[in-house]
Parts: structure tokens; C-alpha cells; sequence
């Protein structure tokens, strides 16, 4: 699904000779590659305050909990995501209230939100799938109507860009009162290990999150609330750094693939291709509204499972996110849910299907793969 050797051959001397570096002075964690890259990324985003810590997961807790959440108030969070969202939600005690996507971008239905929000309800957290972000307009909207919290999974969009109905682009990330991303190895921005970061414009906030990732304290043996430990490695920040100046460039090498998919498969009466006009036309793309952290189909009237079996047959990995919608999950079950409340996840997890998407795709790879799933449904 995932080649990241070629990556590293090109930045192989840096990420080297800083790791290198890094070992000759010990300065493991919190050292000087750790706040170079804080300031880089801020930079990059354009947003005041990065927090670093130890992985996407953590980011999300820690957003929550320097938002000051308590146990009881409900989040709304999207039924089709992978757990990490839902999991921080339920660990804080807090309630998760899980609502349905939409079907061609398969982000959560602002409809849906508006619906779900009662007395209780304190936040949102929009999860960018696959590398596109959620309808930001009619969420920040609602948010601002009803005076809730806007916290953005961008695990999946680093580097995407939104443009507003009123014309303006914003970063994803940027949007919210808080967002929080992952530098898993295998997402748009990866490190060679775990790490992942939260990112605010308000200083106050940022100040109570530089405390909660380091055990509450924000002066040395003091601990003014309850924290958690929660670091990026020196040795992590070095290679992100490697990587960070050429995040444009892989997310354009990713499009540029996703278009290639389209091109060949869009027309096939049993696939739905991935939603991508707003930055694409028929062969060039004009924006960074989508990355494809995946590159996901819809099969229609057919049988996706038969498909995976086809392509792994093929050497071909693909995967199915997500097979099974969080509401089902054993450890999210809820009796206030019912499966009326969910017809486009419930039908999602039938359908989709992620085919390979990395920086390192060529054409020759890009046409087998075509002419595998085209075979496929043409049988
Ligand atoms: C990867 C991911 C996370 C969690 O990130 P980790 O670094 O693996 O903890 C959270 N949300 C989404 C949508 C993700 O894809």
C-alpha cells in the first residue's frame, strides 16, 4: 500500500547526518531539532503555536483535555473514521456521539451534526478523510450558532487546503480552535517512528497544552493539572524535518496518481471515484484540496470482497477503511443509535475499497492495477 524507500533515498544524507547528530549529543528528546521543526511547521501552516508529542492518537486526547472537556459532555465525531477519534473521546469519559458522513466525500453530514447537538453537547471533531476536509463552512457555522467547540482530525490532510464559499483558502488544521495530526510512518507527513502534534492560534490554549503533555507542569515540579507524558523524539523531529520542505511535492505526486486511478476507472458503471473537482479538472489539478492520504472507490452492484481477493491474487495490497461502522463497534455501542441514523456509513462499509497510494507510484505500476480491477468487473 505504502513505499516509503524511495522517499528516504532522496533525503537519505540529511535525515543521516542529523540522526547522526542527534546521537553524538544525546539530546534525545525535547532537543534543538524538536523546536526547529515546531517553528518550521508553524511557518508552514501558518498557525501560531505547534505542540509536539507522541503520536496523532495523543493529539487528540491532549486537545481535549487542554480544552477543558469534562466527563459527560458530548463530542460529535463522525460513525465512519478509525477509532483513534472515538477511543479519546470515551477514555475522557466524555460521549461520544457518533453521526453518518456524507456519501461523496465520505465526511461528516454538517445535517447530521445539527441534528445530533443537544444541551450537552460541547465539541466537534471533524476528521478529514483520506486527505479532504470536512464541509469546514457549514461546520464552523454551526459551531458558532451553538457555541461548541471545533477540534480537526487532520491525521489524514496535513498539507490539504480548503476553500471557503466566500473564496478565501485556509489550511486544514488551521480552522478550528484546535487540531491535531499524526506523523505515523505511513501518513502524508511521516516520521520513521511514532509522533504527532496539536496546533492552536490561541496563545492561552497553547499554553495549557504545553503544560497537559508535560505532566501538567508549566514550572518545574509544580503540577497544576492533571497531564500526561507525551514527547516527540529528537531523532523523529530531525526526519520530519528531511521531509517537511517536499510535503507539497509528495502530496502533488499522490494527486497526480489519484488522477491517473480516475482517468482510467471514473468511467465504469460499478465505481464511484473519488470526489476531487473542487481542485481538479478532467487532468490537472489546480489546488491542494485533496492529498489522498487514501485513494478510496466506491463499488457499486458488485462485489468489493471478490475485488480484494482479485487484486491480492495479483500482488496487488488494497485495503478496505473502514469494513465495519464505529456504531457497531462492540466498545462504542450505543442504545440511543439507530441504524436509520447511519444509511451512508452503513452502506460505505460495503463499498469502499483503497487501492496502493504513495509518492512512488509510476505509470506502469498505476495501469497494472487499472487493468486488474477493470478485469475484475468486466468478468
Ligand atoms: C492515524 C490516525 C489517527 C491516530 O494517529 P496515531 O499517530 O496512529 O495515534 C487519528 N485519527 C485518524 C483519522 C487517523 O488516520
Amino acid at each position: 500500500m505504502v513505499d516509503l524507500k524511495g522517499q528516504y533515498q532522496d533525503i537519505k544524507e540529511q535525515v543521516n547526518t542529523s540522526i547522526a547528530q542527534i546521537l553524538e549529543t544525546s539530546a534525545f528528546i525535547n532537543g534543538p531539532e524538536v523546536h526547529a521543526l515546531q517553528k518550521e511547521m508553524e511557518e508552514y501552516l501558518g498557525v501560531k503555536h505547534m505542540i509536539p508529542c507522541a503520536n496523532g492518537t495523543d493529539a487528540l486526547q491532549i486537545a481535549m483535555m487542554g480544552l477543558g472537556l469534562q466527563p459527560g459532555d458530548e463530542v460529535i465525531t463522525a460513525d465512519f473514521t478509525f477509532a483513534a477519534t472515538v477511543e479519546v473521546i470515551a477514555l475522557l469519559q466524555l460521549t461520544p456521539v457518533l453521526v453518518d458522513v456524507e456519501p461523496d466525500t465520505f465526511n461528516i453530514n454538517p445535517a447530521a451534526i445539527e441534528k445530533a447537538i443537544t444541551p450537552k453537547t460541547k465539541a466537534i471533531v471533524p476528521v478529514y478523510l483520506f486527505g479532504q476536509c470536512a464541509n469546514m463552512d457549514a461546520i464552523l457555522e454551526i459551531a458558532e450558532k451553538h457555541n461548541l467547540f471545533v477540534i480537526e482530525d487532520n491525521a489524514q490532510a496535513i498539507g490539504a487546503s480548503y476553500i471557503s464559499k466566500e473564496g478565501s483558502k485556509k489550511k486544514a488544521g488551521t480552522m478550528g480552535h484546535v487540531s491535531a495530526t499524526s506523523f505515523f510512518p505511513s501518513k502524508n507527513l511521516g516520521a520513521y517512528g511514532d509522533g504527532g502534534a496539536i496546533f492552536t492560534n490561541d496563545d492561552a490554549l497553547a499554553h495549557t497544552l504545553r503544560g497537559v503533555v508535560n505532566h501538567g507542569m508549566y514550572e518545574r515540579y509544580h503540577h497544576d493539572v492533571v497531564g500526561v507524558n507525551s514527547r516527540l523524539d529528537s531523532i523523529q523531529a530531525a526526519v520530519l524535518r528531511a521531509k517537511l520542505p517536499n510535503l507539497d511535492t509528495y502530496n502533488q505526486k499522490r494527486r497526480a496518481a489519484a488522477l491517473k486511478y480516475s482517468m482510467a476507472l471514473a468511467n465504469h458503471k460499478d465505481i464511484i471515484t473519488p470526489k476531487m473537482d473542487v481542485c481538479c479538472s478532467a487532468d490537472t489539478c489546480v489546488c491542494d484540496c485533496h492529498v489522498f492520504h487514501q485513494y478510496t472507490l466506491q463499488i457499486k452492484n458488485n462485489d468489493r470482497d471478490a475485488l480484494v481477493k482479485h487484486l491480492q491474487s495479483k500482488d496487488i495490497p488494497c485495503g478496505v477503511y473502514y469494513p465495519i461502522p464505529l456504531h457497531l463497534q462492540k466498545a462504542y455501542k450505543d442504545s440511543r443509535y439507530n441504524e436509520s441514523d447511519f444509511p451512508v456509513t452503513n452502506q460505505l462499509v460495503k463499498e469502499v475499497i483503497s487501492l496502493p497510494m504513495h509518492t512512488e507510484l509510476d505509470d506502469e505500476q498505476i495501469t497494472y492495477i487499472t487493468d486488474a480491477v477493470l478485469e475484475f468487473l468486466n468478468n
